[in-house]
């Protein structure tokens, strides 16, 4: 089977992590989820985690050329050139979509897809409050809807125009979405 290189988009709490995960079991390719890596800096207390951390807990955004760099360092590593990727939670600022553009063609490689899990903003928001992880108040919780509207979704547009742009129905169970992410892909995969 050859190598996925797929970009996830959605809001926060549509659930994409989870299925993200499944997806790089399920096509044996990476998954690159820049909320887990941020995540992980903060926990070791790297001098990245401690910037990141207080940038996080308000809701905001690390700067683009920290996560770009983060972003570009690791789809240079050899798992990733072998067995492709499933980027979770980046781009989302036009800045970062331009530089994983940059990044790829440097490399030679491209995109076989651009997913949007689409949730709509009452459900997203209902099950953040119900997941209760320790950055989700609920000034967070909005002020991270707020930038995903203004910074990211302008991005559906860009993929749109510049790869296969798929939307995907997230609601529903996490298996129901499952099938449905894998009837995308496969169907990306054998040229349908
Ligand atoms: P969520 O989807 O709920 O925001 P993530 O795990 O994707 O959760 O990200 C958690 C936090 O990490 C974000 O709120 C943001 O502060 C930071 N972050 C993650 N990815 C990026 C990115 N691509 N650019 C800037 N900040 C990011």
């Amino acid at each position: 089977m050859k190598n996925l290189r797929l970009v996830i988009l959605g809001r926060q709490g549509s659930g994409k992590g989870t299925q993200c995960l499944r997806l790089s079991e399920l096509y044996r390719t990476i998954h690159i989820s820049t909320g887990d890596m941020l995540r992980a800096a903060v926990e070791t207390q790297t001098e990245l985690g401690k910037k990141a951390k207080i940038i996080m807990d308000a809701g905001d955004l690390v700067p683009d050329e920290i996560i770009n760099g983060i972003v570009a360092e690791r789809i240079e590593m050899n798992d990733v050139l072998e067995s492709g990727f499933i980027l979770d939670g980046y781009p989302r600022t036009s800045a970062q979509a331009e530089a994983l553009e940059g990044e790829l063609l440097s490399s030679g490689l491209s995109l076989d897809l651009a997913i949007n899990l689409e949730v709509p903003v009452d459900e997203v928001t209902q099950r953040m409050l119900d997941r209760s992880r320790a950055d989700d108040t609920e000034e967070a919780i909005q002020r991270r809807l707020e930038i995903y509207e203004n910074e990211t979704a302008p991005l559906l547009e860009w993929f749109e125009e510049r790869n296969n742009l798929i939307v995907v129905d997230g609601l529903g169970t996490e298996d129901v979405v499952f099938s449905r992410l894998q009837n995308v892909i496969d169907g990306v995969i054998s040229g349908n």
